[in-house]
C-alpha cells in the first residue's frame, strides 16, 4: 500500500542486538491533515462576511449617531478587527504547518527591516513613553523566506510593546558568531514566569487571558514564531523573569548566514 506511513524505532538491547520497531501512523497523519485544512477552510470561509460585517459599520460610523448606538456599534467594530486579526492569524499559521521546509530563500535586508519593524513599533506605542535601542550587526544579513520573518519577528517586537507598561525600553538585536545568526527582543516589561515558558508556543496559550485580549492579541503570536522558524531550521529561546522583563531570541544556523559585500567602499 503506498499510502502507508511508517514511524520506525530502533532500540537496544542485550549485547549488541537490536529491535526494530515499526509503528502505522497513518491514520495519526490523514487526521492531522483534516484538522489543517478544516482550519483552513474556515478561516478562508469567515472572512468574507467579517469584510462585509466591518465595511457596513465603517459606513455607519460615518453618520452622526445618538451617543449609546454609537458606543455600541464602536464595540462591534472593534470586535469585528479583533476577529479579522485572529483569522489571518489562523490563515498564516495554517499555510505554515502544511509544509515543514521554505521552498526558496533570499537574503532578506535584516538591517531595513529591522528599521521598519522599529518605524511600525513606534507607531503602536505612541504615547506610551517607550524607548527603543537597536544593535545591528551590518556585515551579515539572514537568508530566509522575507515576509514570513516579517511576521515572526513583528510578533516578537509588538508582544514586547504590549507587555511593557509605560515608559518601558524594547531593544532589537541582530548579531553573528560561530554558532550563527541571532535575532532578539528583550523588554523590561512584565515578564514570565519559567512554569508557563515551555508552553508559550501553544495555540491559544496566555497567561492572562484580559490582558491579551484588551491588547490586540489572537493568542496564535508565538505558534507563528515557532512555525516559522521550525521552517528555517532555527529555535527560539526565552529568557524572562517576572517583574523585570523577556528576552525572546531567534537562533539561526550559520548556512543561514551571509556576509554583505562592501558596496562603492573601494571605488576611486
Ligand atoms: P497573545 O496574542 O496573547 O500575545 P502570543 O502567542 O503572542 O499571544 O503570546 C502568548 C502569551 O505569552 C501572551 O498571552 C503573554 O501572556 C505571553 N507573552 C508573550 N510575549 C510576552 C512578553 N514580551 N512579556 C510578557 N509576556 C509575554
Amino acid at each position: 500500500n503506498s499510502d502507508l506511513q511508517l514511524q520506525y524505532q530502533i532500540s537496544k538491547f542485550g549485547e549488541g542486538d537490536r529491535l526494530l520497531v515499526a509503528r502505522d501512523i497513518t491514520r495519526l497523519l490523514r487526521l492531522e491533515q483534516t484538522r489543517q485544512d478544516f482550519v483552513a477552510n474556515a478561516s478562508h470561509e469567515l472572512r468574507t462576511p467579517l469584510t462585509v460585517i466591518r465595511g457596513y459599520l465603517e459606513t455607519f460610523l460615518d453618520q452622526e449617531l445618538p451617543r449609546p448606538l454609537q458606543r455600541g456599534m464602536e464595540q462591534m467594530q472593534q470586535q469585528a478587527r479583533r476577529m479579522e486579526g485572529l483569522v489571518t492569524d489562523l490563515l498564516l499559521l495554517s499555510r505554515l504547518e502544511a509544509s515543514q521546509h521554505i521552498s526558496d530563500e533570499h537574503p532578506i535586508l535584516i538591517q531595513d527591516l529591522i528599521q521598519h519593524m522599529h518605524q511600525d513599533a513606534v507607531a503602536l506605542a505612541s504615547g506610551r513613553g517607550h524607548s527603543f535601542q537597536l544593535d545591528v550587526d551590518s556585515e551579515y544579513d539572514l537568508l530566509g523566506q522575507a515576509t514570513e520573518l516579517q511576521s515572526a519577528f513583528s510578533n516578537l517586537v509588538f508582544n514586547a510593546v504590549r507587555y511593557t507598561p509605560d515608559n518601558g525600553t524594547i531593544s532589537l538585536r541582530w548579531w553573528v558568531d560561530h554558532k550563527g545568526g541571532h535575532f532578539s527582543v528583550s523588554d523590561d516589561g512584565i515578564g514570565i514566569e519559567a512554569m508557563h515558558i515551555p508552553r508559550l508556543t501553544e495555540r491559544f496559550y496566555r497567561i492572562d487571558e484580559s490582558r491579551s485580549s484588551a491588547s490586540g492579541g489572537t493568542g496564535l503570536g508565538l505558534a507563528i514564531v515557532k512555525h516559522v522558524l521550525v521552517r528555517h531550521s532555527a529555535h527560539l529561546s526565552i529568557d524572562s523573569k517576572p517583574g523585570k522583563g523577556s528576552t525572546f531570541t531567534c537562533h539561526f544556523p550559520p548556512d543561514m548566514v551571509v556576509p554583505i559585500r562592501a558596496v562603492g567602499s573601494d571605488a576611486g
